[in-house]
C-alpha cells in the first residue's frame, strides 16, 4: 500500500487509526488478521456514504402520495406475475405461515422484486459507518458479521453489495440479518438472497414469521369511524373489533370479522387525519413495521398485497396533502415542548411521541384529535405556544407518548 500522506490528508490518517484498532477486535473475536486485513485491503471511507449518511430530506412526502406510488395497480399487476412465476412460492407461504402476496409486496418494495439491490461495497459502506462514528458499535458488528459471511457461509466477497447503508440484496438485509435470517429457498444448499428469487422471498418471509407473524390474521382491515368520533384512542388503544365495533366503527367492505380477527385485537390508525382513510391495524402491521419501523411503509405493504389479491380499493381515499418542510415539524416540536407536552428533542421527524401530542393538545382545544399536522395547526401551536413565552415554564404533567 502506498504511504498515506498524514498531513495532506487527515481523514485518511484518521481512517487508517479506526482500522488499525479495528482489526484488533477482529482477531479478538477469532478472525484470522491476514484475512481481515486482506477484506479491508484498499478500503477508504466513502465520501458518498458519510453525506448521504447526514442528509435529511427538506421536506417529508405525504403519506398518500408515498402510499399511492408504493401500491400502485401497475406494480400489483407486476407482483401477481412475479408471483405466479415462482414455483417454491407456494411452499413457502406453506412453511412460514406468511400470505405470499405481502412476501412479494415486500420484495416490490424493498428492491423492485430485485431490480435494484445498490451496488455499494458493504465492506466499505459499514468500514465508512463505523469510522463516522455515530453508530460505530452496531457498524462493527456488521463488519464482522459480513466476514462470518465469507468466512464461514461460503459468500465471494464480491457478492457483498448493496445499499449506502449496507443493506444487501434482493430482501435488503444487513448482514447480521443475513446470519440470522436467511434461507435457502431454492433448496441447492446456498443463501443467495442476491440472485435467487426463491432465497429472497423465503428469507423475507422467514424474517416476517420470527418477528411473530400470525397465520390467518389481517395485517389491517379498512374502517368508517362514525361522525364526531373521538380519534385520542388512535394509536393507543388496542382492542378486539367488536369493541371499536361498539363505538361506531364499521368495516369499510361491509364484510364481517374473520374467526381469527375476532380474538385478535387491533389499533386505530388516521395516518391522513380524520379525513383520510382509517385503518384498524392487527398485530402483523406491526410485525411489518419490524421489517422498516413506517406507517407509510406497512401500509404500502399491506394495500400492495390486498390489491394483488383482488381486494376493493380504499373507500376513502386519500386527501389531498400539503408536504410539510422539515422547519415547520421542527416547529411544530419546538411549540408543543414549549406548551409541557414531551415530544423529546425537536428533530423534524414526526413518530409516535410527537402524534400523541398533537391528539392531546387537539383534544384540549376541541379539535378534532386526529394527531395530524397541517400547516394551518403548526401556525395554532407556534402562537400559542408565543402567547405563553412569558408566562413561568413550570407546567401541569401530561400523559407521556405511548412510544409504540
Ligand atoms: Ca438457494
Amino acid at each position: 500500500m502506498a504511504p498515506i500522506d498524514n498531513a495532506a490528508n487527515p481523514i485518511a490518517a484518521s481512517f487508517a487509526r479506526w482500522k488499525a484498532g479495528f482489526v484488533e477486535k477482529a482477531v479478538a473475536k477469532g478472525f484470522d488478521r491476514g484475512f481481515v486485513e486482506a477484506q479491508l485491503a484498499g478500503v477508504e471511507p466513502s465520501s458518498a456514504i458519510l453525506n448521504q449518511d447526514t442528509r435529511q430530506p427538506e421536506f417529508s412526502k405525504p403519506i398518500g402520495d408515498y402510499v399511492r406510488t408504493a401500491a400502485s395497480p401497475v406494480r400489483a399487476a407486476e407482483g401477481i406475475r412475479r408471483k405466479n412465476a415462482e414455483p417454491h412460492m407456494a411452499a413457502i407461504e406453506q412453511k412460514y405461515g406468511v400470505p405470499a402476496e405481502i412476501v412479494v409486496a415486500i420484495w416490490a418494495d424493498e428492491s423492485g422484486f430485485g431490480k435494484v439491490q445498490g451496488n455499494h461495497d458493504v465492506i466499505q459502506a459499514f468500514a465508512t459507518l463505523a469510522f463516522e462514528g455515530r453508530r460505530r458499535d452496531w457498524a462493527e458488528a456488521q463488519l464482522l458479521a459480513a466476514f462470518t459471511m465469507i468466512r464461514d457461509r461460503g459468500v465471494p466477497r464480491e457478492k457483498l453489495k448493496g445499499s449506502w447503508a449496507g443493506a444487501m440484496g434482493q430482501t435488503q438485509f444487513i448482514p447480521e440479518a443475513y446470519l440470522r435470517l436467511g434461507q435457502d429457498g431454492d433448496g441447492d444448499g446456498k443463501v443467495d438472497i442476491w440472485s435467487s428469487d426463491a432465497d429472497a422471498l423465503a428469507s423475507a418471509a422467514n424474517h416476517l414469521a420470527q418477528e411473530g407473524w400470525r397465520r390467518g390474521e389481517s395485517w389491517a382491515v379498512e374502517v368508517i369511524p362514525p361522525p364526531g368520533f373521538d380519534y385520542s384512542v388512535s394509536e393507543s388503544e388496542k382492542h378486539p373489533p367488536a369493541w371499536w365495533q361498539a363505538k361506531g366503527i364499521r368495516r369499510a367492505d361491509g364484510r364481517s370479522w374473520s374467526a381469527a380477527d375476532q380474538v385478535s385485537e387491533a389499533v386505530l390508525l388516521v395516518p391522513a387525519g380524520a379525513n383520510g382513510p382509517a385503518f384498524l391495524a392487527f398485530p402483523n402491521h406491526f410485525v411489518i413495521r419490524r421489517y422498516n419501523n413506517s406507517i407509510a411503509y406497512a401500509l404500502s405493504i399491506g394495500l400492495l398485497a390486498d390489491e394483488m389479491r383482488g381486494e376493493p380499493p380504499l373507500a376513502r381515499a386519500w386527501p389531498q396533502e400539503t408536504p410539510l418542510s422539515r422547519g415547520q415539524r421542527t416547529d411544530a416540536q419546538t411549540a408543543l415542548l414549549s406548551l409541557g407536552y414531551p415530544v423529546g428533542k425537536p428533530d423534524g421527524l414526526i413518530g409516535a411521541g410527537s402524534r400523541d401530542a398533537v391528539r392531546q393538545w387537539q383534544k384540549k382545544n376541541g379539535l378534532t384529535a386526529d394527531g395530524y399536522l397541517t400547516p394551518a395547526l403548526i401556525e395554532k401551536l407556534k402562537a400559542e405556544a408565543a402567547a405563553m413565552k412569558p408566562a413561568a415554564p413550570a407546567q401541569a404533567p401530561v400523559k407521556q407518548p405511548s412510544g409504540r
